[in-house]
């Protein structure tokens, strides 16, 4: 089997997954793509222009105006909208956790950010994570893994970092949309990690990947 170009992390909000790949990226020399950070760009976008994101029309034309690029910085693909580079602060704020959800069930919004994240394979080896990475951007992949953690260790992992979310109703939003609903992909490899140290995480992923 020819070495993965692009290992796939899915997994429920606050699973590990994006420790996980962060470390499995730089052990293997590639680039680290966190997926939900260009849904959650978007989403600060939509929310700037003043769109309601419950409101699907509104979402598609503010989203249709936003210019998103993926540059390259340290080994991880960072957000930039309209020319700005967005950190944590705007990524991770609260209008942004409680709104995300509703701006990626959006269908036009998916096709624009999964043909950028199907372009960045250009780039060389990556390992992306999100919630549909196996399932539609990447299902070729031989590499695809499904990381998951008990409801009560994924909130109590928002809190510890911080964050006053609603990691329930995120999944509920996730799970059940219409298009690209989170799912276990088919083919992925699935690695409960609700009680592994971070190190026995990623070295449960190299250990399983194809030769
Ligand atoms: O990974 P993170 O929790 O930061 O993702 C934020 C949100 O972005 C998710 O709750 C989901 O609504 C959306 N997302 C998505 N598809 C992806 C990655 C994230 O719909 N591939």
């Amino acid at each position: 089997m020819p070495s993965p170009q692009v290992i796939t992390i899915d997994g429920p909000a606050a699973s590990g997954k994006s420790s996980i790949a962060r470390l499995v990226a730089a052990r293997l020399g590639g680039i680290y793509v966190n997926t939900g950070n260009m849904y959650r760009a978007m989403t600060w976008a939509v929310l700037e222009k003043g769109a309601d994101p419950a409101d699907a029309d509104a979402v598609r034309a503010s989203a249709a105006e936003v210019v998103l690029e993926s540059p390259v910085y340290e080994g991880r693909t960072q957000v930039c909208v309209n020319g700005q580079l967005l950190g944590d602060a705007e990524l991770n704020s609260d209008p942004v956790n409680r709104a995300v959800s509703l701006v990626a069930r959006v269908p036009e919004v998916r096709r624009r950010l999964v043909a950028e994240q199907r372009a960045l394979a250009a780039l060389g080896l990556l390992v992306m994570e999100g919630r549909d990475i196996g399932s539609v951007v990447f299902p070729e992949s031989p590499a695809k893994f499904y990381i998951d953690a008990s409801e009560e260790v994924r909130a109590a992992r928002r809190r510890a970092q911080g964050h006053q979310d609603q990691v329930a109703e995120r999944d509920r939003l996730d799970s059940t949309r219409t298009t690209s609903p989170l799912v276990i992909p088919d083919g992925a490899m699935v690695i409960d990690n609700s009680h592994l140290t971070l190190d026995q995480a990623v070295q449960a992923v190299l250990d399983k990947l194809p030769a």
